[in-house]
């Protein structure tokens, strides 16, 4: 099955998470995860190198670059993006067709690109999506969290202070706006939506 059309209406409805690097997706969905584990949430697939902590599998595919080519020739990702200009990053197809087909709320984490392609692919794969932009409290507040973070050269902290200053621009991009102020309260939001699009409590 390429088409959810033929999974029937209780295919259930993808919800997008994105917002600028640094916001705080990551944390949000790990809390909304814990406190709800019949939440699924798509693995990517990345050629950046694993950070220290991060398991193969878990956290993402790590795959060499030839791989991800050739994955992505293949038509077997949702959408593929290179992100701060250095690594591929890609969404699997078909574990997201099958988990919406079974009406497990689908969560995919993703940057702002992805969000964009998913949307427009949406249609083709008969699917309805749902996008949710996590903001920073203030753009200040962002730069204090992309810094804190530690774990990348001064270039790749400036790739990212540049793209967060386009990204935070692009909120009205999407149907849901969730301020990451307090992660509790963001998760608890980011569950509302997905309790009532998925019809549950
Ligand atoms: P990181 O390398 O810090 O884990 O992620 C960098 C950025 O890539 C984050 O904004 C994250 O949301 C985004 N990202 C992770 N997986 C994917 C994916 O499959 N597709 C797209 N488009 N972006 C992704």
């Amino acid at each position: 099955m390429n088409n959810l059309s033929e999974a029937g209406p209780r295919a259930g409805r993808l919800i997008v998470l994105t917002g600028p690097a640094g916001v705080g997706k990551g944390t949000v969905e790990a809390k909304l995860r814990a406190d709800h584990p019949e939440i699924w949430l798509s693995v990517s697939a990345t050629t950046r190198a694993p950070r220290p902590g991060e398991v193969d599998g878990v956290n993402y595919h790590f795959v060499s670059e030839g791989e991800f080519l050739a994955e992505e020739r293949a038509g077997r990702f949702l959408e593929t993006a290179v992100v701060h200009g250095m690594a591929h990053y890609g969404t699997p197809l078909q574990p997201v067709l099958d988990h919406l087909a079974a009406n497990v709320p689908t969560i995919l984490e993703i940057d702002l690109q992805g969000a964009r392609r998913v949307k427009e692919r949406a249609a083709e794969l008969g699917m309805e999506v749902v996008t949710v932009f996590l903001a920073p409290p203030s753009f200040d507040e962002l730069v204090r969290r992309l810094i804190g973070r530690g774990t990348e050269t001064e270039e790749q902290r400036n790739r990212r202070l540049e793209t967060a200053r386009v990204e935070l621009a692009a909120e009205s991009e999407f149907d849901v706006v969730i301020v990451n102020d307090d992660v509790d309260r963001a998760a608890g939001e980011l569950w509302s939506v997905i309790a009532r699009e998925y019809g549950l409590d």
